[in-house]
Formats: C-alpha cells, sequence, structure tokens
C-alpha cells in the first residue's frame, strides 16, 4: 500500500497523518503527523477497518415534533452506513419513547444497536 493521507477525526485539532506499511515497525506501519498516540491508533483502523458512529433522526407518531434524534450505541463498518440509513428511514416509532430506548436491535447482526438520543 502507498502512503495514505488522513486527517484524525479524533479530536478537534484535526492532525494531519500519513501512513504507510512499514514491516521494520512492531506496528507493521509507520505513522507520522499526529501530536498524540490516538492519531496512530485511529490511522491503524481507518485503513484495515475503517468503522463511524451513525446520527439521524426517525419518524414518530404521537409526538409534538415530527422526528426523533437516533444514533447508533457504537460505531459501525463504514460500508454500512448507507444501508443503516435506509434502515433508520424506513422505520417510524411511537410516542412515548425514553432516551436511550433500543429502537433496533442486531444491527446487520452485530451488537450494534439503534438508540434514541432523546426521550419524546
Ligand atoms: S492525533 Fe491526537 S491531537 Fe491530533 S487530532 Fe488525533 S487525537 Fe487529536
Amino acid at each position: 500500500m502507498d502512503k495514505q493521507e488522513l486527517v484524525c477525526i479524533s479530536c478537534p485539532m484535526g492532525c494531519r497523518i500519513t501512513i504507510e506499511k512499514d514491516e521494520t515497525n512492531s506496528l507493521g506501519w509507520k505513522v507520522a503527523g499526529n501530536v498524540c498516540k490516538r492519531g496512530t491508533e485511529y490511522a491503524i483502523k481507518e485503513v484495515t477497518n475503517p468503522t463511524r458512529m451513525v446520527t439521524s433522526t426517525v419518524r414518530i407518531n404521537g409526538s409534538h415534533l415530527p422526528r426523533l434524534p437516533v444514533r447508533t450505541d457504537k460505531p459501525i463498518p463504514k460500508d454500512r452506513i448507507n444501508e443503516c440509513m435506509k434502515l433508520i428511514n424506513s422505520i417510524t416509532v411511537t410516542s412515548p419513547v425514553k432516551m436511550g430506548q433500543t429502537l433496533i436491535d442486531n444491527l446487520f447482526g452485530t451488537d450494534a444497536k439503534i438508540i434514541a438520543t432523546r426521550s419524546m
């Protein structure tokens, strides 16, 4: 793999990081440009198994607002985000919903869930 350039999204500093394969390094990667070790972890994960938290809203019936804010309870594989959004857009929940309540369990057969981020 050639050298890749990334922007670390682990904190607002947004360090510009480069990463390339390096078999001489114990991690197997040469990472540069990061201010802290979270940048190293982020860069390696980003090139081997990129994941993201997903935040969105779902339709809700019987509430004073038409949409309920939701999120995944943990990061999911980046290549499943579109599928996740289709699922989120396909459901309608009914009030009352409590903050933290599970709305979709076993997302894609994983232990990830879609949960409500406020009571409504
Ligand atoms: S490398 Fe560290 S300081 Fe830089 S953006 Fe990532 S978390 Fe923040």
